[in-house]
């Protein structure tokens, strides 16, 4: 299964990912969490990333697509994967479906977890809380969610267009919104069997 798990920040794609990797046996890809990582090794990419995350920016699109392109080439992510972060506007989409076709490996599905603006500031509060990650402070919330409805909501569009996009209530339990995901991971096996 190639799936996007797609929606704002703090709607909870990380989350439902961890989940969804033990299930599908698959890596969770999250290119934030890639940056972190690099932040954390104090890489020269991980310096550079650093300031344009806790400003709530974007990473430019090359320097993406080559962190991406590098992931999906890692023999784990053979079988499938869950992108979690990725795209976040149209070229990271465009870009995205020319590395698959060039691989032989189209998404299977993008699933869209739809959380209202509110309830994703409340979550990223309690996040900041627990995780004191600079870019959850309410401020560089609200920016980043200007950013995600200015470049990264048309992506949905994109999808959309070409069929693979399903939306997902993502207000509810864990294991609720798990359920909803789950039920269209069935459906979109069977469609494809
Ligand atoms: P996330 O954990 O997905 O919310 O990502 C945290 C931050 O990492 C974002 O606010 C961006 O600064 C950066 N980032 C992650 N993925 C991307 C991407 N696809 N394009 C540009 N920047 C990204």
């Amino acid at each position: 299964m190639r799936l996007v798990l797609f929606g704002a920040p703090g709607s909870g794609k990380g989350t439902q990912a961890a989940v969804l990797k033990q299930d599908l046996g698959i890596p969770h890809i999250s290119t934030g969490d890639l940056l972190r990582a690099e932040i954390k090794a104090e890489t020269e990419l991980g310096k550079k990333a650093k300031s344009i995350m806790d400003a709530g920016q974007l990473l430019s699109d090359d320097i993406m697509l080559g962190i991406i392109e590098h992931r999906l080439g890692e023999p784990d992510a053979k079988p499938g994967f869950i992108l979690d972060g990725y795209p976040r506007n149209l070229a990271q989409a465009d870009a995205l479906d020319k590395v698959l076709a060039k691989i032989g490996q189209p998404l299977d599905v993008v699933i869209k977890l739809d959380v209202p603006n509110e309830a994703i500031l409340g979550r990223c509060v309690i996040r900041f809380k627990a995780e004191h990650r600079p870019d959850d402070n309410p401020d560089t919330v609200k920016k980043r969610l200007d950013i995600y409805a200015d470049q990264t909501a048309p992506v949905a569009e994109f999808y959309a267009k070409r069929d693979k996009l399903r939306v997902v209530d993502g207000v509810g339990e864990l294991d609720e919104v798990t359920a909803r995901i789950k039920a269209v991971l069935e459906s979109t096996k069977a469609a494809s069997a």
